[in-house]
């Protein structure tokens, strides 16, 4: 017999979402999952006006603006990831990142000038967080905070805080390629950087772990033979160029995963591997040449597709 599950996708964080519950959970559970996400899809957005961000960012060089305690929390670990990872992740490069956004969208290398100009705003000490009073503060006008490599990540771990307070103990939480296997072991799909979406080039098996890929194959053009992608060195202002196509973390916390993911696709293996042996992260490394690293302890857990 088939086993019962249940599937909900939903669009939020710019992507695709998906919650499946196995075992004849039912569907209030899945919808209560939405629910939040959407509500903290509503507190980090860029875009939309009157989200937390969007204040912070338009309050850029004038006050301290009052925010949620969710936005508290991962604005500070944010901070703390882009301490520790010397500035590859950064979310205070939100000027630069529009930049590129919107060079990606029409092809367009922008100009050096432009570069120079938003890189510059760039600065990790400048976001101030005060927990006494609930507010963030970005010192200099321009400045812009984005959420865009570290929120999904949040939104996965609080889905798993509602299935483990509704006691359901088999699931699969899918946020724009921000996974978590609840319960049972299960295989996770590596997306083939060479492949349209979808297509994986291998499976890791994990159980109750978050696996999480960045890829800087992603969203990107290709001119004179670099590739021009959404990842950006905050260091220079460029798309990343480290020589990894793509990383995948797994571990225990997928906040923690997204943002070293991203971080990693900056710092490159070599930089960033002390980094991950901190957090007892193992990776999957898919390097420019196509070649695949893997860590220790996903040696026996990685099975590559046979073509
Ligand atoms: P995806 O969103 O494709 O799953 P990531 O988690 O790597 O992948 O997030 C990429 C997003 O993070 C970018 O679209 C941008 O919003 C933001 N970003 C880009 N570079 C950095 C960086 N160096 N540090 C922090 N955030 C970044
Ligand atoms: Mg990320």
């Amino acid at each position: 017999m088939r086993e019962k599950s249940l599937q909900k996708i939903f669009p939020a964080f710019g992507t695709v979402n998906s919650i499946t519950l196995y075992g004849g959970a039912g569907p209030g559970i899945a919808e209560h999952i939405k629910k939040r996400s959407l509500e903290l899809h509503r507190r980090f957005s860029f875009f939309e006006p009157g989200s937390d961000i969007f204040r912070i960012n338009e309050q850029a060089g004038g006050r301290p603006v009052p925010v949620h305690p969710d936005t508290l929390f991962v604005l500070s670990h944010a901070l703390n990831y882009g301490r520790e990872t010397k500035g590859a992740f950064d979310i205070t490069a939100g000027a630069a990142g529009r930049l590129w956004q919107n060079a990606l969208r029409s092809a367009k290398i922008p100009s050096e000038a432009d570069i120079t100009t938003c890189s510059s705003l760039n600065g990790l000490n400048d976001l101030i967080l005060d927990e006494a009073d609930q507010t963030a503060f970005l010192r200099r006008t321009g400045q812009q905070i984005d959420l865009g490599g570290i929120a999904k990540g949040y939104a996965a771990d609080e889905a798993v805080r509602i299935l483990k307070k509704y006691k359901v103990h088999n699931a699969l939480i899918n946020f724009g390629g921000t996974v978590i296997a609840i319960g049972r072991e299960q295989k996770i799909g590596i997306q083939n950087p060479y492949q349209k979406n979808g297509e994986s080039m291998g499976d890791i098996t994990v159980k109750n772990k978050a696996v999480v890929t960045s890829g800087t194959y992603e969203r990107g053009f290709f001119l004179d033979g670099r590739r021009y992608h959404h990842i950006i060195d905050p260091h220079t202002g460029w798309p990343t160029d480290s020589g990894l196509l793509s990383v995948t973390l797994t571990g225990g916390c997928a906040m923690e995963l997204d943002a070293l993911a991203t971080a990693l696709c900056v710092m490159g293996e070599e930089r960033g591997l002390p980094v991950l042996d901190r957090h007892g992260i193992e990776a999957v490394f898919i390097r420019d040449s196509g070649e695949i690293r893997l860590t220790r302890g996903l040696q026996e857990k990685f099975f590559l597709k046979s073509k």
